[in-house]
């Protein structure tokens, strides 16, 4: 087991977003979380990078666990630096007056080991054509899809093992959504784990190995991602 989350209750002020969630990713896999507007997924995502208050939010009970190790107090920059854990948020995030290269070398502006810097441009740039073609360009004036595509650049550049990725569908055409998680699945199959948000649960459930739903900060399904796509109650209540 990668990563566990253990019985994580979780607040913003005095409003309580997760009340007590249990899940863990595996090494090696691809893992969604799905569920409806407001149900705690970015929280759940920012918990684990240790997003800071204000816009952080405050666990009050329960335990994070990073392989068997408790990493609840530690900082945002060391969740990345000493666990090699990335987020790469919904592609907004990024800083629209730098160049695609500008923003890939932001990513990994603290590492100490050059060559696996530079393989890492070299896979991001194999991984995203798009990216080597525009690296010049400033990214604000990318397509939505293109700045999905170096949010989660900019994520693999801190050298990471594992990735956590918001919303990576967020604004794309259809065919876009397919480029992006043959992507990630590509990634995956390098030796990448992946646990995503999705709010497009078609999608997810069929790139995810497993799936935990939730809803109103409880989870309250879950299993492997194709029996999920089975259910009839996900189908009428996620996919439409
Ligand atoms: P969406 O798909 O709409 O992004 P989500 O599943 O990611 O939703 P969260 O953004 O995690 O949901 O929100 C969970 C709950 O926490 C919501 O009730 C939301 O209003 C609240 N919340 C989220 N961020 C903050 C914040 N910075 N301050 C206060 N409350 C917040």
């Amino acid at each position: 087991m990668l990563l566990e989350v253990k019985d994580l209750y979780v607040k913003y002020g005095n409003i309580e977003a997760l009340h007590g969630i249990s899940f863990h990713v595996n090494r090696g896999e691809i893992v969604t979380l799905i569920g409806s507007n407001g149900a705690g997924k970015t929280t759940t995502l920012h918990t684990v990078t240790r997003v800071p208050p204000p816009e952080g939010p405050k666990v009050f009970q329960g335990d994070i666990l990073y392989r068997g190790e408790s990493i609840l107090g530690v900082e945002a920059h060391n969740i990345v630096q000493k666990y090699k854990i990335a987020l790469a948020p919904e592609g907004r995030h990024i800083f629209g007056n730098l160049t695609v290269e500008e923003n890939l070398k932001l990513g990994s502006f603290a590492r100490k080991d050059p060559d696996g810097v530079k393989k890492d441009y070299a896979r991001v740039y194999d991984l995203f054509p798009r990216m080597a073609e525009r690296r010049n360009q400033r990214s604000e004036s990318l397509s939505g899809g293109e700045q999905q595509m170096l949010a989660v650049g900019r994520a693999l550049m801190t050298g990471c093992d594992f990735i956590l990725l918001d919303e990576p569908s967020m604004g794309l055409a259809p065919l876009l959504m397919y480029d992006m998680f043959r992507t990630l699945k590509t990634l995956n199959e390098q030796g990448m784990t992946i646990l995503l948000i999705e709010q497009n649960a078609n999608l997810a459930l069929k790139f995810a190995h497993r799936a935990y739903v939730l809803d109103t900060g409880e989870i309250v399904m879950k299993g492997p991602a194709g029996e999920l796509a089975e259910n009839p109650e996900i189908q009428k209540a996620y996919l439409g």
